[in-house]
């Protein structure tokens, strides 16, 4: 049984209804409509080919919208042109709407020469061309290329280590957020955050749509690792965004970062996503290298809740089979290096935390078949979850949302049975909609988590050791 989840990209490769049909079978738990890329009106239709796909397929699919951020990027060139830049040439970046040669382009910040001085480092797509400042002027910031290479329309630029004064949340942002809501996503991940506070203007927008669903930080910024124990208490779980991770920060630091965020996340019981070039040369290739093949594995051993494919399955040759790939490898991990997960010491006992523990305990004493939990919001299946147990774990839902946000905690698989108002009515709930999703039968015994004040949220406290069928 594969227990750590698989989020993928869609993309133009694999937008089409047979495409996401294919990638839920393949093992595609959450699905990711990445708003750096794209239209509203197209995303709309892959929203909807999802929802179609996974009702159809009777799976429990999540669909994850993640926001662009303060992303900077560059404008665009005349004809479209990829000028190659050489070392010791001088480049400008002007905030004036030109359009740019091989000596100057304009830039989506218009701010830039307000925030950078003489001596930063400019990184343009990914790090492979490094520029350094040498002037700023009120509009353009003259820099030399210390690494050459070809730069083309609205490729990403980076300032590594400097306190851009974007907003965490841009305009662009508040509006694809409030799209998000509208349509029914079930989850956000948000770019760039640099502070716990970055999460206030999405929760007040969330509150002025009427709902409010699980938000992720995406941990890519050097100033967000200074705070990084507040941000993961804060949002509502995190990624380990490596792509700019790695630009941002020296690349050498990221193994620990990423293990770092692995702890921290379960620490908190917050489901954390492991992102960025996992199989990226699959994007090309029908097998993985090994190299790749090693770094999805390993995150799967540190204990990561799930990992991500970006461009493998976006704009990729080989979509499916990437994530048949990663499907393969990750059951591997867990199906036989369980025991290599590192067991956390210094857990959050608070809300459920020792209820939850306890029942993983109890369901490996006596080998239970599963640990069944009602819940609300879907933090006690969180707190489980990050026992990392071998007994796998049943969310019973009443919403939708927290059940489809559940895709992507480690172990757990949602079931909608309804809410229960008494001790035997939650028996028997729990029989039938887990005998009707063939994961429990008659005899088995299970452990069930719940709260003893029917209808209460919050108010786990309860544990009962019960045998499948003996409900009425
Ligand atoms: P992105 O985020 O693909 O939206 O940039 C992931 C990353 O930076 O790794
Ligand atoms: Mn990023």
């Amino acid at each position: 049984m594969r227990r750590a989840k698989i989020v993928s990209t869609i993309g133009p490769v694999t937008q089409d209804y047979e495409q996401i049909r294919k990638l839920i079978i393949a093992g595609m738990d959450v699905a990711r409509l990445n708003r750096s890329h794209g239209d509203p009106d197209t995303h709309l239709k892959v929203y909807n080919n999802i929802r179609q796909a996974a009702a159809k397929l009777g799976r429990n699919t999540a669909v994850l919208v993640d926001l662009q951020g303060p992303k900077i990027r560059l404008g665009t060139f005349i004809n479209g042109q990829k000028p190659v830049l050489a070392a010791g040439d001088i480049f400008t970046i002007t905030i004036d709407n030109i359009q740019g040669n091989k000596d100057k382009v304009s830039t989506t910040f218009k701010k830039l020469p307000l925030d950078c001085k003489t001596g930063d480092l400019l990184l343009v797509d990914d790090g492979k061309v490094r520029l350094e400042v040498i002037e700023v002027t009120t509009t353009d910031v003259k820099t030399k290329v210390l690494v050459g290479g070809s730069v083309s329309d609205h490729k990403g630029l980076n300032l590594p280590g400097v306190a851009v004064s974007i907003p965490a949340l841009t305009s662009k942002d508040e509006s694809d957020l409030r799209w998000a809501i509208q349509t029914g996503a079930d989850l956000i991940a948000m770019s760039f955050v640099r502070s716990p506070k970055d999460i206030d203007k999405a929760k007040q927008i969330m509150s002025e749509e009427g709902r409010e669903i699980p938000i992720i930080a995406k941990i890519e910024k050097p100033q967000a690792i200074d705070c990084l124990e507040e941000i993961v208490k804060t949002f509502d779980g995190i990624m380990v965004a490596r792509g700019d991770l790695a630009v941002e920060c020296p690349l050498e630091q990221v193994p620990i970062i990423q293990r770092k965020c692995i702890n921290l996340a379960r620490q908190y019981a917050k489901p954390v996503i492991v992102a960025t070039q996992m199989l990226e040369s699959m994007t090309d290739n029908p097998i993985p290298t090994r190299a790749e093949i090693n770094d999805c594995a390993v995150a799967v051993i540190e204990g990561t809740d799930a990992t991500m494919t970006s461009g493998e399955t976006s704009v990729g040759k080989y979509p499916i089979e990437t994530i048949e790939v990663m499907s393969k490898i990750s059951e591997y991990q867990t199906e036989n290096g369980l025991d290599l997960i590192p067991k956390i010491r210094d857990f959050d006992w608070s809300g459920g935390g020792p209820i939850a523990y306890s029942a993983v305990r109890i369901a490996e004493t006596i080998d239970a078949k599963c640990i069944a939990v009602f819940t609300t919001s879907g933090n006690t299946v969180n707190r489980i979850s990050r026992m990392r147990t071998r007994i796998p774990i049943y969310a019973l839902t009443s919403g939708e949302h927290a059940h489809r946000a559940l895709s992507l905690t480690w172990g757990s698989w949602s079931y909608l049975s309804g809410e229960p108002d008494s001790m035997k009515d939650a028996l028997h709930r729990a029989d039938t909609t887990l005998k009707a999703a063939n994961r429990v039968k008659d005899g088995d015994k299970i452990v069930i988590v719940f709260g003893s004040i029917f209808g209460k949220v919050g108010s786990t406290n309860s544990i009962t050791v019960h045998e499948v069928g003996d409900s009425l």
